[in-house]
Protein backbone atom coordinates (compact mmCIF):
# COMPACT_ATOMS: atom_id res chain seq x y z
CA UNK A 1 0.00 0.00 0.00
CA UNK A 2 2.90 2.26 0.58
CA UNK A 3 4.54 1.89 -3.02
CA UNK A 4 1.53 1.40 -5.00
CA UNK A 5 -0.14 4.30 -6.75
CA UNK A 6 -3.54 5.25 -5.14
CA UNK A 7 -6.09 3.02 -6.62
CA UNK A 8 -8.41 5.17 -9.67
CA UNK A 9 -11.88 5.20 -8.10
CA UNK A 10 -14.62 3.88 -10.22
CA UNK A 11 -18.20 5.44 -9.66
CA UNK A 12 -20.02 3.22 -12.32
CA UNK A 13 -19.40 0.94 -15.10
CA UNK A 14 -21.13 -0.12 -17.96
CA UNK A 15 -20.40 -2.87 -20.49
CA UNK A 16 -16.22 -2.83 -21.33
CA UNK A 17 -15.70 0.65 -20.04
CA UNK A 18 -15.19 1.57 -16.14
CA UNK A 19 -15.81 5.37 -15.50
CA UNK A 20 -13.84 6.77 -12.97
CA UNK A 21 -15.07 9.66 -10.50
CA UNK A 22 -12.53 11.41 -12.07
CA UNK A 23 -14.74 11.84 -15.37
CA UNK A 24 -12.25 9.32 -17.24
CA UNK A 25 -13.08 6.04 -18.67
CA UNK A 26 -10.96 2.82 -19.51
CA UNK A 27 -11.87 -0.12 -21.49
CA UNK A 28 -11.28 -3.12 -19.04
CA UNK A 29 -9.27 -5.16 -21.16
CA UNK A 30 -8.95 -8.12 -18.51
CA UNK A 31 -12.35 -7.99 -17.04
CA UNK A 32 -12.21 -7.33 -13.85
CA UNK A 33 -9.73 -10.55 -13.04
CA UNK A 34 -10.98 -12.28 -15.49
CA UNK A 35 -14.27 -12.78 -14.36
CA UNK A 36 -16.97 -10.37 -15.92
CA UNK A 37 -17.40 -12.07 -18.87
CA UNK A 38 -20.58 -10.58 -20.20
CA UNK A 39 -19.20 -7.26 -19.18
CA UNK A 40 -20.52 -4.81 -16.66
CA UNK A 41 -24.13 -4.36 -16.29
CA UNK A 42 -25.73 -6.55 -18.33
CA UNK A 43 -29.44 -5.72 -17.78
CA UNK A 44 -30.31 -9.67 -18.21
CA UNK A 45 -27.99 -9.71 -15.01
CA UNK A 46 -29.13 -7.00 -13.31
CA UNK A 47 -32.36 -8.37 -13.81
CA UNK A 48 -31.90 -12.07 -12.39
CA UNK A 49 -30.50 -10.45 -9.24
CA UNK A 50 -33.68 -8.40 -8.32
CA UNK A 51 -35.89 -11.33 -9.44
CA UNK A 52 -34.08 -13.67 -6.64
CA UNK A 53 -33.94 -10.88 -4.17
CA UNK A 54 -38.02 -10.64 -4.35
CA UNK A 55 -37.89 -14.10 -3.47
CA UNK A 56 -34.57 -14.37 -1.11
CA UNK A 57 -31.08 -13.32 -0.98
CA UNK A 58 -29.51 -16.24 1.58
CA UNK A 59 -30.35 -19.15 3.52
CA UNK A 60 -28.00 -21.89 4.74
CA UNK A 61 -27.91 -24.85 2.96
CA UNK A 62 -27.81 -27.09 5.85
CA UNK A 63 -31.04 -29.12 6.34
CA UNK A 64 -32.57 -26.19 4.03
CA UNK A 65 -32.44 -26.03 0.02
CA UNK A 66 -33.27 -23.28 -2.78
CA UNK A 67 -34.70 -23.48 -6.84
CA UNK A 68 -31.86 -21.61 -7.75
CA UNK A 69 -29.21 -23.69 -6.35
CA UNK A 70 -31.08 -26.89 -7.51
CA UNK A 71 -31.21 -25.46 -10.85
CA UNK A 72 -27.99 -23.83 -11.16
CA UNK A 73 -26.53 -27.41 -10.08
CA UNK A 74 -28.38 -28.72 -13.39
CA UNK A 75 -27.55 -26.40 -15.32
CA UNK A 76 -23.42 -26.96 -14.52
CA UNK A 77 -24.26 -30.35 -15.12
CA UNK A 78 -25.47 -30.13 -18.26
CA UNK A 79 -22.80 -28.01 -19.96
CA UNK A 80 -19.79 -30.12 -18.01
CA UNK A 81 -18.30 -32.98 -19.82
CA UNK A 82 -20.72 -36.24 -19.71
CA UNK A 83 -19.72 -38.39 -16.27
CA UNK A 84 -19.33 -34.79 -13.93
CA UNK A 85 -22.67 -35.73 -12.39
CA UNK A 86 -22.47 -33.91 -8.64
CA UNK A 87 -21.81 -30.25 -8.02
CA UNK A 88 -20.52 -28.38 -4.27
CA UNK A 89 -20.71 -24.73 -4.25
CA UNK A 90 -18.63 -21.98 -2.16
CA UNK A 91 -18.16 -19.09 -2.48
CA UNK A 92 -14.34 -18.31 -4.25
CA UNK A 93 -12.47 -20.11 -6.19
CA UNK A 94 -9.67 -20.75 -3.59
CA UNK A 95 -12.38 -22.44 -1.55
CA UNK A 96 -13.23 -24.44 -4.49
CA UNK A 97 -9.87 -25.79 -4.62
CA UNK A 98 -9.63 -26.24 -1.04
CA UNK A 99 -12.80 -28.40 -1.15
CA UNK A 100 -11.51 -30.45 -4.42
CA UNK A 101 -8.43 -31.27 -2.45
CA UNK A 102 -10.21 -32.56 0.70
CA UNK A 103 -12.75 -34.39 -1.73
CA UNK A 104 -9.74 -36.15 -3.20
CA UNK A 105 -7.82 -36.97 0.13
CA UNK A 106 -10.42 -37.86 1.96
CA UNK A 107 -12.09 -40.02 -1.59
CA UNK A 108 -8.79 -42.83 -0.60
CA UNK A 109 -9.56 -42.12 3.04
CA UNK A 110 -12.76 -43.41 3.18
CA UNK A 111 -11.81 -46.44 0.63
CA UNK A 112 -9.13 -47.49 3.33
CA UNK A 113 -5.87 -46.47 1.27
CA UNK A 114 -4.59 -43.89 3.83
CA UNK A 115 -1.24 -44.28 2.37
CA UNK A 116 -2.61 -41.65 -1.06
CA UNK A 117 -2.43 -38.93 0.82
CA UNK A 118 -0.25 -36.67 -1.49
CA UNK A 119 -0.51 -34.24 -3.99
CA UNK A 120 1.49 -33.64 -7.10
CA UNK A 121 1.23 -30.52 -9.43
CA UNK A 122 2.78 -28.48 -11.43
CA UNK A 123 5.69 -25.29 -11.20
CA UNK A 124 4.02 -22.28 -12.03
CA UNK A 125 0.78 -23.31 -11.55
CA UNK A 126 -1.41 -20.77 -9.75
CA UNK A 127 -4.44 -21.97 -7.40
CA UNK A 128 -5.15 -20.06 -5.08
CA UNK A 129 -4.76 -18.41 -2.09
CA UNK A 130 -5.14 -20.12 0.99
CA UNK A 131 -3.12 -22.59 2.96
CA UNK A 132 -4.27 -26.14 0.99
CA UNK A 133 -4.34 -23.79 -2.38
CA UNK A 134 -0.63 -22.59 -1.47
CA UNK A 135 0.39 -26.09 -1.21
CA UNK A 136 -0.81 -26.87 -5.09
CA UNK A 137 0.49 -23.61 -6.30
CA UNK A 138 4.50 -23.09 -7.02
CA UNK A 139 6.08 -22.46 -3.80
CA UNK A 140 9.06 -20.16 -5.54
CA UNK A 141 7.51 -18.79 -8.58
CA UNK A 142 4.69 -17.34 -7.28
CA UNK A 143 3.41 -15.15 -4.33
CA UNK A 144 3.69 -17.20 -1.30
CA UNK A 145 7.51 -17.51 -0.76
CA UNK A 146 6.78 -15.80 2.47
CA UNK A 147 4.68 -18.84 3.98
CA UNK A 148 6.92 -21.28 3.04
CA UNK A 149 6.79 -23.37 6.13
CA UNK A 150 2.97 -22.55 6.84
CA UNK A 151 2.11 -24.81 3.85
CA UNK A 152 2.37 -28.67 3.31
CA UNK A 153 3.73 -28.34 -0.43
CA UNK A 154 2.74 -31.24 -3.22
CA UNK A 155 5.25 -33.23 -5.28
CA UNK A 156 5.95 -30.25 -8.13
CA UNK A 157 6.68 -31.46 -11.68
CA UNK A 158 8.47 -29.32 -14.27
CA UNK A 159 6.13 -27.17 -16.12
CA UNK A 160 4.53 -27.65 -19.44
CA UNK A 161 4.92 -25.27 -21.97
CA UNK A 162 5.16 -27.03 -25.11
CA UNK A 163 2.31 -25.17 -26.88
CA UNK A 164 -0.99 -25.92 -28.27
CA UNK A 165 0.46 -27.61 -31.30
CA UNK A 166 3.55 -28.97 -29.84
CA UNK A 167 6.85 -30.79 -31.13
CA UNK A 168 5.79 -34.15 -30.78
CA UNK A 169 9.79 -34.67 -29.08
CA UNK A 170 9.15 -32.17 -26.48
CA UNK A 171 5.63 -33.44 -25.59
CA UNK A 172 6.98 -37.06 -25.87
CA UNK A 173 9.26 -36.01 -23.20
CA UNK A 174 6.91 -33.95 -20.87
CA UNK A 175 4.76 -37.22 -21.03
CA UNK A 176 7.43 -39.45 -20.35
CA UNK A 177 8.48 -37.49 -16.89
CA UNK A 178 5.04 -37.95 -16.09
CA UNK A 179 5.02 -41.56 -16.59
CA UNK A 180 8.22 -42.35 -14.82
CA UNK A 181 6.18 -40.08 -11.74
CA UNK A 182 3.58 -42.02 -11.37
CA UNK A 183 5.46 -45.59 -11.65
CA UNK A 184 7.04 -44.53 -9.17
CA UNK A 185 4.55 -42.65 -6.66
CA UNK A 186 1.19 -43.37 -7.28
CA UNK A 187 1.26 -45.84 -4.20
CA UNK A 188 1.68 -42.74 -2.43
CA UNK A 189 -0.47 -40.07 -5.03
CA UNK A 190 -4.35 -38.94 -4.12
CA UNK A 191 -4.41 -36.67 -6.98
CA UNK A 192 -2.90 -34.59 -9.85
CA UNK A 193 -3.90 -31.26 -9.79
CA UNK A 194 -3.86 -28.70 -13.30
CA UNK A 195 -5.00 -25.88 -14.94
CA UNK A 196 -6.02 -27.64 -18.06
CA UNK A 197 -4.10 -26.03 -21.71
CA UNK A 198 -3.64 -22.68 -20.16
CA UNK A 199 -1.89 -22.14 -16.96
CA UNK A 200 -3.32 -18.82 -16.44
CA UNK A 201 -2.00 -16.24 -13.57
CA UNK A 202 1.43 -18.25 -13.49
CA UNK A 203 2.82 -17.39 -16.63
CA UNK A 204 0.11 -17.43 -18.96
CA UNK A 205 1.80 -20.74 -20.57
CA UNK A 206 0.06 -23.14 -23.08
CA UNK A 207 0.07 -26.87 -23.26
CA UNK A 208 -1.62 -28.91 -26.02
CA UNK A 209 -4.96 -31.48 -25.66
CA UNK A 210 -2.59 -34.65 -26.32
CA UNK A 211 -0.76 -33.91 -23.06
CA UNK A 212 -3.82 -33.61 -21.22
CA UNK A 213 -5.30 -36.88 -22.90
CA UNK A 214 -2.12 -38.69 -21.78
CA UNK A 215 -2.52 -37.12 -18.39
CA UNK A 216 -6.01 -38.88 -18.00
CA UNK A 217 -5.13 -42.01 -19.44
CA UNK A 218 -2.25 -42.10 -17.15
CA UNK A 219 -3.91 -41.01 -13.67
CA UNK A 220 -6.76 -43.26 -14.25
CA UNK A 221 -4.25 -46.46 -15.07
CA UNK A 222 -2.61 -45.93 -12.25
CA UNK A 223 -5.56 -45.09 -9.71
CA UNK A 224 -4.73 -41.37 -9.10
CA UNK A 225 -7.73 -38.53 -8.93
CA UNK A 226 -7.37 -36.11 -11.78
CA UNK A 227 -8.30 -32.41 -10.55
CA UNK A 228 -8.79 -30.20 -13.69
CA UNK A 229 -8.50 -26.75 -11.84
CA UNK A 230 -10.83 -24.53 -14.18
CA UNK A 231 -11.18 -21.31 -12.59
CA UNK A 232 -9.41 -19.31 -15.13
CA UNK A 233 -9.98 -21.63 -18.38
CA UNK A 234 -14.04 -22.81 -17.99
CA UNK A 235 -17.23 -20.91 -19.17
CA UNK A 236 -15.54 -19.88 -22.55
CA UNK A 237 -12.37 -18.50 -21.67
CA UNK A 238 -9.74 -20.88 -24.15
CA UNK A 239 -12.88 -20.93 -26.96
CA UNK A 240 -14.57 -24.16 -25.32
CA UNK A 241 -16.85 -23.93 -22.61
CA UNK A 242 -14.49 -25.60 -20.74
CA UNK A 243 -11.06 -26.23 -21.25
CA UNK A 244 -10.92 -29.99 -21.22
CA UNK A 245 -12.94 -29.94 -24.18
CA UNK A 246 -10.15 -29.44 -26.02
CA UNK A 247 -8.70 -32.68 -24.98
CA UNK A 248 -12.11 -34.39 -25.12
CA UNK A 249 -11.41 -35.85 -21.26
CA UNK A 250 -13.45 -35.94 -18.45
CA UNK A 251 -11.44 -35.14 -14.93
CA UNK A 252 -12.40 -36.42 -11.91
CA UNK A 253 -13.00 -33.56 -10.38
CA UNK A 254 -13.17 -29.89 -11.85
CA UNK A 255 -13.18 -26.49 -10.17
CA UNK A 256 -15.18 -23.94 -11.73
CA UNK A 257 -15.53 -20.27 -10.17
CA UNK A 258 -14.68 -16.63 -11.56
CA UNK A 259 -16.58 -16.07 -14.69
CA UNK A 260 -19.38 -18.74 -13.34
CA UNK A 261 -21.80 -15.74 -11.92
CA UNK A 262 -20.58 -13.30 -14.79
CA UNK A 263 -18.63 -11.34 -12.11
CA UNK A 264 -21.70 -10.56 -10.14
CA UNK A 265 -21.01 -12.57 -6.41
CA UNK A 266 -18.49 -14.44 -5.63
CA UNK A 267 -19.63 -18.22 -6.40
CA UNK A 268 -17.32 -21.46 -7.56
CA UNK A 269 -18.51 -25.10 -7.86
CA UNK A 270 -16.96 -28.64 -7.06
CA UNK A 271 -17.85 -30.71 -9.98
CA UNK A 272 -17.33 -34.86 -9.38
CA UNK A 273 -18.03 -37.94 -11.24
CA UNK A 274 -20.53 -40.82 -9.47
CA UNK A 275 -17.95 -42.77 -8.19
CA UNK A 276 -16.07 -40.43 -6.48
CA UNK A 277 -19.46 -39.33 -5.07
CA UNK A 278 -21.18 -42.53 -3.81
CA UNK A 279 -17.06 -42.81 -1.83
CA UNK A 280 -18.97 -40.26 0.26
CA UNK A 281 -22.48 -40.97 0.68
CA UNK A 282 -22.81 -44.00 2.50
CA UNK A 283 -25.27 -44.85 6.35
CA UNK A 284 -21.91 -44.02 8.59
CA UNK A 285 -21.61 -40.10 8.92
CA UNK A 286 -18.20 -40.26 8.93
CA UNK A 287 -17.78 -40.77 5.19
CA UNK A 288 -19.31 -37.20 4.29
CA UNK A 289 -17.24 -34.56 3.28
CA UNK A 290 -17.25 -32.18 5.92
CA UNK A 291 -17.19 -28.69 4.97
CA UNK A 292 -19.96 -26.51 5.13
CA UNK A 293 -18.87 -22.89 4.27
CA UNK A 294 -21.64 -20.21 5.81
CA UNK A 295 -22.09 -19.22 2.32
CA UNK A 296 -22.68 -22.13 0.35
CA UNK A 297 -24.81 -22.24 -2.38
CA UNK A 298 -26.10 -18.51 -1.61
CA UNK A 299 -29.37 -18.12 -3.76
CA UNK A 300 -28.07 -14.31 -5.09
CA UNK A 301 -25.05 -15.85 -6.39
CA UNK A 302 -26.64 -19.57 -8.10
CA UNK A 303 -29.23 -17.46 -9.85
CA UNK A 304 -26.87 -14.99 -11.55
CA UNK A 305 -24.81 -17.76 -12.23
CA UNK A 306 -27.68 -19.69 -13.75
CA UNK A 307 -28.37 -16.57 -16.04
CA UNK A 308 -25.09 -16.39 -16.78
CA UNK A 309 -23.95 -19.84 -18.23
CA UNK A 310 -27.80 -19.08 -20.05
CA UNK A 311 -26.09 -15.67 -21.65
CA UNK A 312 -23.13 -17.80 -22.47
CA UNK A 313 -26.02 -19.63 -24.99
CA UNK A 314 -28.41 -17.22 -26.23
CA UNK A 315 -26.43 -14.40 -26.96
CA UNK A 316 -23.98 -17.22 -28.83
CA UNK A 317 -20.75 -16.33 -26.77
CA UNK A 318 -18.36 -18.97 -27.94
CA UNK A 319 -18.18 -17.23 -31.22
CA UNK A 320 -17.90 -14.14 -29.62
CA UNK A 321 -14.72 -15.81 -28.36
CA UNK A 322 -13.77 -17.10 -31.56
CA UNK A 323 -14.35 -13.70 -33.18
CA UNK A 324 -11.63 -12.24 -30.33
CA UNK A 325 -9.48 -14.51 -30.86
CA UNK A 326 -9.29 -13.60 -34.59
CA UNK A 327 -8.54 -10.33 -33.72
CA UNK A 328 -5.87 -10.89 -31.95
CA UNK A 329 -4.23 -12.57 -34.02
CA UNK A 330 -4.70 -10.09 -36.76
CA UNK A 331 -3.16 -7.27 -34.80
CA UNK A 332 -0.44 -9.68 -33.48
CA UNK A 333 0.65 -12.53 -35.87
CA UNK A 334 2.61 -10.43 -37.93
CA UNK A 335 3.98 -7.80 -35.25
CA UNK A 336 6.93 -8.04 -33.81
CA UNK A 337 9.51 -6.31 -31.16
CA UNK A 338 13.08 -6.80 -29.61
CA UNK A 339 11.62 -6.98 -26.03
CA UNK A 340 8.86 -9.53 -26.51
CA UNK A 341 9.66 -12.93 -26.42
CA UNK A 342 6.64 -14.87 -27.18
CA UNK A 343 3.08 -13.89 -28.43
CA UNK A 344 0.19 -16.57 -26.80
CA UNK A 345 -3.25 -16.15 -28.14
CA UNK A 346 -5.72 -19.03 -26.79
CA UNK A 347 -9.74 -18.07 -26.84
CA UNK A 348 -10.53 -14.78 -25.46
CA UNK A 349 -6.76 -14.28 -24.41
CA UNK A 350 -3.94 -12.50 -25.55
CA UNK A 351 -0.55 -12.79 -23.59
CA UNK A 352 2.66 -11.03 -24.68
CA UNK A 353 6.01 -12.53 -22.83
CA UNK A 354 8.41 -9.63 -22.73
CA UNK A 355 12.33 -10.65 -22.37
CA UNK A 356 12.96 -9.20 -19.27
CA UNK A 357 10.58 -8.02 -16.25
CA UNK A 358 7.98 -5.47 -17.19
CA UNK A 359 8.09 -2.04 -14.81
CA UNK A 360 4.35 -2.48 -13.32
CA UNK A 361 3.41 0.85 -12.27
CA UNK A 362 4.78 2.59 -15.87
CA UNK A 363 2.85 -0.46 -17.62
CA UNK A 364 -0.35 0.50 -15.77
CA UNK A 365 0.21 4.76 -16.38
CA UNK A 366 0.52 4.14 -20.45
CA UNK A 367 -2.49 1.55 -20.57
CA UNK A 368 -4.38 4.38 -19.00
CA UNK A 369 -2.96 7.19 -20.57
CA UNK A 370 -4.36 4.89 -23.71
CA UNK A 371 -7.67 4.52 -22.44
CA UNK A 372 -7.13 1.09 -21.36
CA UNK A 373 -7.66 -0.85 -17.65
CA UNK A 374 -4.95 -3.82 -17.72
CA UNK A 375 -2.33 -4.88 -15.22
CA UNK A 376 0.74 -7.02 -16.25
CA UNK A 377 1.60 -10.11 -14.37
CA UNK A 378 5.43 -10.27 -13.98
CA UNK A 379 7.33 -10.13 -17.21
CA UNK A 380 3.63 -10.58 -19.20
CA UNK A 381 1.49 -8.00 -20.23
CA UNK A 382 -2.29 -9.79 -21.10
CA UNK A 383 -5.56 -9.44 -21.95
CA UNK A 384 -8.51 -11.40 -21.20
CA UNK A 385 -11.36 -9.09 -22.29
CA UNK A 386 -15.16 -9.23 -21.33
CA UNK A 387 -16.90 -11.30 -24.40
CA UNK A 388 -19.05 -8.43 -25.33
CA UNK A 389 -16.02 -5.98 -26.64
CA UNK A 390 -16.90 -4.46 -29.81
CA UNK A 391 -14.13 -4.48 -32.08
CA UNK A 392 -13.06 -0.55 -31.55
CA UNK A 393 -12.29 -1.11 -28.32
CA UNK A 394 -10.03 -4.45 -28.88
CA UNK A 395 -8.11 -2.39 -31.62
CA UNK A 396 -7.94 -0.32 -29.01
CA UNK A 397 -6.90 -2.97 -26.13
CA UNK A 398 -4.20 -4.34 -29.01
CA UNK A 399 -2.96 -0.50 -30.09
CA UNK A 400 -2.69 0.01 -26.26
CA UNK A 401 -0.18 -3.05 -25.37
CA UNK A 402 1.79 -2.20 -28.50
CA UNK A 403 2.38 1.04 -27.08
CA UNK A 404 3.07 -0.12 -23.89
CA UNK A 405 5.40 -2.66 -25.23
CA UNK A 406 7.67 0.21 -27.25
CA UNK A 407 7.54 2.03 -24.31
CA UNK A 408 9.93 -0.32 -22.69
CA UNK A 409 13.76 0.25 -22.63
CA UNK A 410 14.95 -2.36 -25.35
CA UNK A 411 17.72 -4.56 -23.47
CA UNK A 412 21.68 -3.29 -24.26
C1 LIG B 1 -8.15 -17.08 -9.58
C2 LIG B 1 -7.85 -18.52 -9.52
C3 LIG B 1 -8.11 -19.27 -8.36
C4 LIG B 1 -8.60 -18.63 -7.06
O1 LIG B 1 -9.87 -18.08 -7.19
P1 LIG B 1 -10.34 -16.95 -6.14
O2 LIG B 1 -11.78 -16.72 -6.50
O3 LIG B 1 -9.47 -15.76 -6.40
O4 LIG B 1 -10.16 -17.51 -4.79
C5 LIG B 1 -7.88 -20.63 -8.39
N1 LIG B 1 -7.41 -21.23 -9.49
C6 LIG B 1 -7.14 -20.55 -10.63
C7 LIG B 1 -6.65 -21.29 -11.83
C8 LIG B 1 -7.34 -19.17 -10.68
O5 LIG B 1 -7.04 -18.50 -11.80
Amino acid sequence: MKTAPSPLHVSSANGVYLHLASGEQLIDAISSWWCVIHGYRHPVLDQAVRDQLNQVAHVMLGGLVHSSTEQLAETIVSICPTGLSHCFFSDSGSVGVEVALKIAYQYYQNRGQSEKSNFVAYRGSYHGDTTGCMGVSDPTDGMHVAYGKLVRHAHFLPPIDHGFFPDNCQLQADIAILESFLDAHAQTTAAIIIEPILQAAGGFRIHSPAYLQALRRLTEAADVLLICDEVATGIGRTGQWFAVNHADICPDIMVLGKGLTGGYLGLAATVTTTPVFDQFYGDDDGTALMHGPTFMGNPLACAVAKASLELMVSENRLAAISRISSQFHRNFDEWTHPAVREIRILGAMLAIECCGPVDFHHAQSVAIQNGVWLRPIDNVIYSMPPYIIPPDELDIICDAIKTIVRSIPTPV
